[in-house]
């Protein structure tokens, strides 16, 4: 069993190992026509079900062939450019590469006796992220998980600043501290409010205008409340690039506000961080230098593998709140002697190096690299606007700041009969409900669907620069065909226009 430990004595196993699973995504990838296989849970369920855990094959091509039909051939495969669902990205080749030498080496970024030069890479990714977002000489931070675990370190920060700033006027109890936030901000800040330990009603929902964006006077108001109430607001929590609108807050007329409350901002710019390496549209995240912590999530738009994100203070000592000590780890005394650890700013222990993919990237592709291709997907969705805003059979809910759209599809009336009955709400809502699913059965396509005004829409983020408008309109066409079919309004309505 020896054999199979990577060590000095196993390179060439090593070596053929991981070429026989590179050279087997890579015929996937080649045979791939269609983002998704389409098959059903039940469907695939027996064949992993059957599989016998206590029989090894003792081989790693035959795992890897047997993996073949339990999940390469089924995947979902987000390089598709017709994969137009979820805040999933195509992934850069450098950090693919990068994966193989983070699993290798296995470096655990907790302290400097496991991870060494890890440390210093990603403290230099830290702060090359906080000098694009202009967050000043104090900054730092640390890589995370994800968004999720990103906003709730931040919120976890926030807590304990207000807890800190308020201590001379008596400890704030839990259940007085609000988190505002718009009701387009992820889901994930109330579950962070939750884990926090603060009551149901924390998270205050601020209304967004039309373009889905925080109304800054509904902000003042609510933060007038907080005082006239008597609770403490911990943190707002502005969004640059809300996941089913890509709407950026107006951060500026935000940070005003948080200043004049001496309320902590923090901006969850999961989705819009890629705008921090645009060579056209870094301007649209103006405002975000002024934040206390910053959200940004490089699996989204960064075009990096999962799991790569980062949390960012504008001033270090916040961070002192996630330091806990332990003489196993590190001791109080290894802080005195300034060697470097990250555990010490982290919500982890044993930790990837997940810093390294993005180091890998910018060292082969560049920032501008990146960033342009981050632009060709907001371009793409500029010109997929213009598609369905001239499409009848198409309601889109607001032009993207990113690259989301947001529409569902409405039945129209044929000009052989324009007194057809009118279809009920709830029957273009299961449409497009349907027509969502049987695209994804049918694997040609995927779409997200979400809720607007409490009627059911589809979705699309674009984060491929290899997706096209004609792939959007074979899409756009697919999706009405499915839907018209649902309600057997027949094929003929469909292709009128
Ligand atoms: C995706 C997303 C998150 C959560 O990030 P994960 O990496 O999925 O945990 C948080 N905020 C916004 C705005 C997002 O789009």
């Amino acid at each position: 069993m020896r054999s199979h430990l990577l060590s000095d004595a196993t390179t060439k196993e090593y070596h053929r190992s991981v070429t026989q699973a590179v050279e087997r995504v890579a015929a996937t990838l080649a045979a791939t026509d269609r983002p998704f296989s389409g098959i059903a849970p039940e469907a695939l369920a027996p064949d992993v079900d059957a599989i016998d855990l206590e029989r090894p094959l003792g081989d790693t091509a035959a795992a890897l062939a047997e993996l073949e039909k339990v999940y390469l051939r089924d995947a979902v495969y987000f390089h598709h450019p017709r994969y137009l669902a979820h805040l999933n990205c195509p992934v850069a080749i450098p950090a693919v590469a990068a994966e193989a030498v983070i699993a290798a080496v296995n470096s655990s970024l907790d302290t400097w006796d496991q991870s060494a030069g890890a440390t210093l890479i990603e403290r230099r990714l830290i702060d090359w992220t906080a000098a694009r977002i202009g967050l000043g000489p104090a900054a730092d931070g640390v890589f995370t998980s994800g968004g999720t675990q990103s906003n709730l370190q931040a919120l976890l920060l926030a807590r304990e600043e207000a807890a800190a700033r308020t201590a001379g006027t008596g400890a704030v109890p839990a259940a007085r501290m609000r988190i505002l936030t718009s009701e387009y901000g992820h889901f994930s800040v109330r579950k962070s409010a939750m884990l926090l330990g603060l009551p149901a009603d924390a998270v205050v929902t601020v209304p967004a205008d039309q373009e889905r964006r925080m109304q800054p006077a509904a902000l003042e108001h609510e933060l007038e409340r907080c005082v006239r109430e008597g609770t403490v607001p911990v943190a707002v929590v502005a969004t640059a690039g809300t996941t089913d609108f890509g709407s950026i807050d107006p951060l500026p007329q935000i940070a005003a506000l948080c200043a004049r409350h001496r309320t902590w901002l923090h901006v969850d710019a999961a989705y819009g961080c890629g705008l921090l390496v645009s060579p056209t549209r870094r301007h649209l995240l103006a405002g975000i230098e002024q934040a206390d912590s910053v959200t940004v999530d490089y699996h989204k738009s960064f075009f990096q593998p999962v799991s790569s994100s980062a949390v960012l203070v504008r001033d270090r000592t916040a961070l002192r709140h996630a330091t806990y000590h332990s003489d196993y780890l590190n001791p109080r005394r290894a802080a005195a002697e300034n060697i470097p650890n990250q555990v010490d700013k982290s919500l982890q222990t044993t930790r990837r190096f997940d810093a390294l993919k993005l180091w890998t990237t910018l060292r082969v592709m560049g920032a501008d690299g990146v960033g342009a291709l981050f632009d060709e997907v907001v371009d793409l969705a500029d010109r997929a606007w213009h598609l369905l805003a001239a499409d009848p059979r198409f309601e889109v809910v607001t032009r993207p700041a990113l690259s989301t759209l947001t529409f569902r599809w409405v039945p129209r009336r044929t000009p052989e009969d324009p007194a057809a009955p009118a279809i009920s709400p709830a029957a273009i809502d299961s449409a497009n409900l349907h027509a969502r699913k049987a695209l994804f059965a049918s694997g040609e396509a995927v779409v997200a669907g979400t809720t607007v005004a409490g009627r059911h829409h589809l979705k699309l983020t674009l984060l491929n620069p290899r997706t096209t408008t004609d792939d959007i309109a074979a899409v756009l066409d697919l999706i009405a065909e499915h839907a018209a079919r649902h309600l057997d309004l027949g094929e003929p309505l469909v292709h009128a226009c």
